[in-house]
C-alpha cells in the first residue's frame, strides 16, 4: 500500500499567509490524523508492504530549509513508531518546478502525479504494482497512483477539497485513512 503523508497520516496546519491547510512545517505542528495509525497497523498485520510517497517542496520554494523539513517527516515517523508503524520505504520529492532554490528547482521524475517514487519503491522492494493501492488526499495522488498501474483511493480530507476536482477517476472514495485501510483489507491482496 502506498500512501500519501499530509492529510492522510497527519493533520495539515493552517499557512500563516494564505490559511489554506498546508503541511506542517515545524515539528510541534506535526499531529496524527486520528485512526490513521490504527490503520496502518492493520495494514501491516495482514501482511501489506508500507510505502510512503510524499511531495514536499516547501524548501525548494524556500519557505524552509531542507533541514526543517527532514526534522518534520522524522516526527511523522517517531509518532507512527510509537504506535508500532514503521514503514517499509518512505520517498519525499523535494523538488519543485518553480522552486528558488536551484537544486531543489526542475521538472524531476518523482513529483506527484509522476508515479517516479511508486516505480522506485515497487523495483526496490520486488512490489508487484497491479496488487498494489496509492492512497491519497489529492487528485495528483490519485494520477500518480493510475500512472503507476495501481488501485487508487481517494481520501476527502476535507481540508484540500481544492486539490480534488472530482475527474480523478480513483476505484474509491472514503472520508479517512481508517475506512481506506477496511476497504483494502476487504479487497486487497496481501504477500
Ligand atoms: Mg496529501
Ligand atoms: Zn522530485
Amino acid at each position: 500500500v502506498f500512501v500519501d503523508r499530509d492529510g492522510v497520516i497527519n493533520e495539515l496546519v493552517p499557512d500563516p499567509v494564505s490559511g489554506l491547510p498546508e503541511s506542517p512545517l515545524s515539528v510541534p505542528d506535526v499531529v496524527l490524523i486520528g485512526g490513521a495509525a490504527g490503520a496502518l497497523a492493520q495494514l501491516l498485520a495482514a501482511g501489506f508492504a508500507l510505502i510512503g510517497v510524499s511531495n514536499q517542496p516547501a524548501a525548494a520554494k524556500g519557505t524552509v530549509t531542507q533541514h526543517q523539513l527532514v526534522e518534520v517527516h522524522a516526527r511523522v515517523i517517531q509518532l507512527l513508531s510509537a504506535a508500532c508503524v514503521t514503514f517499509d520505504a518512505f520517498g519525499l520529492c523535494l523538488h519543485h518546478p518553480q522552486g528558488v532554490v536551484p537544486e531543489l528547482t526542475g521538472t524531476c521524475t518523482c513529483r506527484k502525479p509522476a508515479p517516479g517514487m511508486l516505480l522506485a519503491a515497487a523495483a526496490t522492494l520486488g512490489i508487484d504494482l497491479a496488487s498494489s493501492w496509492m492512497v491519497g488526499d489529492t487528485d495528483d495522488d490519485i494520477a500518480a497512483g493510475r500512472a503507476a498501474g495501481c488501485r487508487t483511493i481517494l481520501v476527502e480530507h476535507r481540508g484540500t477539497a481544492h486539490k480534488r476536482l472530482g475527474d480523478a477517476s480513483p476505484t474509491a472514495t472514503v472520508p479517512d485513512l481508517a475506512v481506506a485501510a477496511r476497504l483494502i483489507l476487504m479487497n486487497g491482496t496481501s504477500t
